[in-house]
């Protein structure tokens, strides 16, 4: 049977589905199908994407069946391909949808895939992404990942401080498996909107729609995972969500503002999986990277800046390289006001703000170290000792704790100031963490002692 006959005989079929299905639903899982051959007893059928696939074949297919037969008086076999219109094409280029309405139909039905590419920042790739050695181990992890997703790591858990690249460089893994078409089906979504999305699904009782919309794809790219803090459901649904893209071998990559075991509240399971491939830190960039970073960004905005403001802002802005950005952009913005170079006198002023800010960020280990030694009447070198009485291991991981929640401080850094490992200083915080939730005395000294260096530790933990 000839492509024509394929035609005609989908046509008829149709006929016969549109008077035994509801309008509404005729053409939103009809009207979509194109015929494209009749071979011997079996009829294939495209589709734009598995999505529609999957539900076809689990909701309509003895009925497409019943109806081909009726309208040919033979048994048809059914074989759906999926048409390669993907998400590059769709968004891309002028592939022309069949009819508006099944347009309109694809955009509210599958509105991730739509906006998966327009939701990653075409800014943030792998070419604007500054290496240097505090962030170099995360780029090679990312690099690996994008070359062989669900091969390399899986999955792939970076965490690090507010403005260090997490976004960035999640993206940017994105944007190299589409490019390298590792992948077809990505999604990028924050934590925020996963739980948001699952809400709204819960109340509109469309629960199953929003799992497919998350199992099915290739790639899921889920940003400030610690948003799972203490939300019991939708932890139960990430759990088996991540569980079945794991097991169909799909690449999942999260980011966190903290390691899996110090977010709060977050079940032990997950934890654990979160921790099964690869766990990578983004820490604060040294002087040469953030030079490095104020070159590019300077670069890429076609200026020129006199070395020594991008020095004076490099030795100044030191703790968040979105902070970096934000003054070199204003410095720059007020030399095009005023065309004139800029003073060191006026660079000051200018960043007084961000500079005080940075000020406050400042708090030294050391600071925090002499403070819990101060409240516990104990020595400030028993901090670093390799000593273990009772009397000053709780304190020691006191310690530990706020430098953990009051800087950016990166774990093996607070370890070196304690003379300890990092997965020490890591138990040490969560042990902490946890005995607060129970034990109120506890959770006043540590209130106490962080009311004393000028932050409130509430505060803190949830902006950390
Ligand atoms: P996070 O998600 O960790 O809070 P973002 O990824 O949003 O941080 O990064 C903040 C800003 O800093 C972004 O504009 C990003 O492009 C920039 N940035 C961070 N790290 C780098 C880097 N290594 N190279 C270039 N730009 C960077
Ligand atoms: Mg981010």
């Amino acid at each position: 049977m000839d492509t024509v006959n394929s035609n005609s005989l989908w046509q008829q079929a149709c006929e016969h589905l549109r008077d035994a299905l509801h309008a509404d639903v005729y053409s939103r899982w009809i009207s979509v199908i194109s015929p494209v051959r009749a071979e011997q007893d079996t009829l294939y059928l495209a589709v734009d994407n598995d999505f529609y696939q999957s539900w076809l074949e689990e909701h309509y297919l003895p009925l497409i069946c019943d109806a081909l037969r009726a309208v040919s008086g033979q048994d048809w076999k059914i074989a759906f391909t999926v048409n390669p219109v993907d998400l590059f094409s769709f968004s891309e280029t002028a592939v022309q949808p069949k009819s508006e309405a099944s347009r309109t139909l694809r955009e509210r039905l599958l509105p991730r895939r739509h906006e998966t590419r327009l939701q990653l920042n075409p800014k943030y790739t792998m070419s604007t992404f500054v290496v240097g050695p505090a962030n170099s181990f995360a780029h090679a992890a990312a690099l690996a990942v994008s070359e062989a997703p669900a091969k390399a790591y899986n999955p792939l858990f970076i965490y690090g401080g507010t403005g260090l690249g997490k976004t960035h460089l999640m993206q940017a893994i994105g944007h190299a498996v589409l490019e390298n078409n590792r992948a077809r089906n990505i999604c990028y979504v924050t934590c925020e909107t996963l739980l948001n999305e699952y809400i709204d699904a819960l109340q509109k009782r469309s629960i199953t729609e929003f799992r497919k919309r998350y199992r099915t794809v290739d790639l899921l790219l889920i940003d400030d995972i610690h948003f799972l803090s203490g939300k019991e459901r939708i932890q139960e649904e990430f759990f088996h969500t991540f569980n079945s893209l794991f097991d169909a071998h799909k690449q999942i990559i999260m980011t966190s503002d903290r390691p899996a075991s110090e977010i709060n509240g977050l079940e032990q399971r997950l934890v654990s999986r979160f921790e099964w491939g690869l766990v990578t830190e983004l820490e604060r960039p040294d002087f040469e990277t953030r030079m490095a970073i104020l070159r590019f960004k300077q670069r890429e905005m076609k200026l020129s800046v006199d070395e020594g403001v991008l020095n004076f802002i490099a030795e100044n802005v030191r703790s968040n390289v979105r902070r970096l950005e934000g003054a070199l952009v204003r410095a720059v913005s007020f030399m095009s006001l005023t065309q004139q170079p800029l003073s060191l006198e006026a660079l000051k002023r200018l960043l007084r703000d961000t500079i005080e800010q940075e000020e406050q960020a400042a708090l030294s280990l050391s600071d925090i170290q002499k403070a819990v030694a101060a409240h516990y009447d104990i020595r400030l070198a028993d901090m670093s000792s390799t000593a273990r009485p009772r009397s000053i291991a709780v304190p020691r991981q006191v310690a530990m704790y706020l430098c953990r929640s009051l800087t950016p401080s990166s774990l093996p850094d607070i370890g070196t100031a304690f003379n300890k490992t990092h997965a020490t200083v890591m138990h040490a915080c969560t042990t902490i963490q946890n005995r607060m939730d129970v034990d109120q005395d506890l959770r006043r000294q540590v209130q106490d002692i962080s009311t004393k260096l000028g932050k409130n530790i509430h505060a803190s933990a949830t902006a950390l």
